[in-house]
């Protein structure tokens, strides 16, 4: 049976990287809907089937094609579960689509809290390089869910700075957990 802190973390996981797409996709879906070059790669696709804790969250054993991976004509079929380089990815187009390095750099932080939230999670390994699926009932929770909190925190902020198009001094502070290039 599994672990209930496990399962709690599944949960909160699961619901932070449903918030982080909704959020990425509101940015990208038009530049990416029109792309003919996409980024999505077969061999990042299978990391999502290697890890024992992505492949938890998704429930897929195979991917969709050996060519395309899990990308489909619709989009990237794996509703949660993948790789945190998936959302940390921006290509030049998407970066040059915002309005200002303010906002690249909030968009960049967004992009990263899937892979900030997993970190440390056993020893220094990250959530989803644990190879051995015994090791996820072994896992540094209290440090899981520190970094889970403090990135719901982020996400909240990053959603209302897209409703309000301004970042507080104290919230740019808190974004600054996560280190990207110039502004934020
Ligand atoms: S992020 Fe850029 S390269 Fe990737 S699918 Fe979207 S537009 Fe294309
Ligand atoms: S977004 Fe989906 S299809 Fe694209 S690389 Fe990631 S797992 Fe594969």
């Amino acid at each position: 049976m599994m672990n209930s802190r496990l399962n709690h973390l599944l949960e909160e996981y699961a619901d932070l990287e449903r918030g982080v797409q909704g959020l990425i996709s509101a940015q990208c879906r038009e530049t990416c809907e029109l792309c003919t070059a996409r980024c999505c790669r077969a061999d990042i696709c299978e990391e999502a089937l290697d890890s024992p804790f992505l492949q938890t969250l998704h429930g897929h054993t195979e991917l969709e094609s050996d060519r395309c991976g899990f990308l489909t004509e619709y989009g990237c079929s794996l509703e949660i579960g993948r790789p945190p380089v998936c959302y940390e990815f921006f290509c030049e187009e998407i970066l040059e689509s915002q309005p200002d390095e303010l906002h690249r750099d909030v968009l960049r932080i967004l992009g990263r809290l899937p892979a900030f939230a997993g970190e440390q999670a056993h020893g220094k390994t990250h959530l989803v390089e644990i190879m051995q699926e015994d090791r996820l009932e072994k896992l540094n929770f209290q440090t899981l869910e520190k970094r889970l909190h403090q990135s719901f925190r982020m996400l909240e902020i990053i959603r209302t700075f897209y409703i309000e198009g301004t970042l507080p001094e104290d919230a740019c502070k808190t974004l600054r957990q996560i280190p990207v290039s110039a502004g934020a």
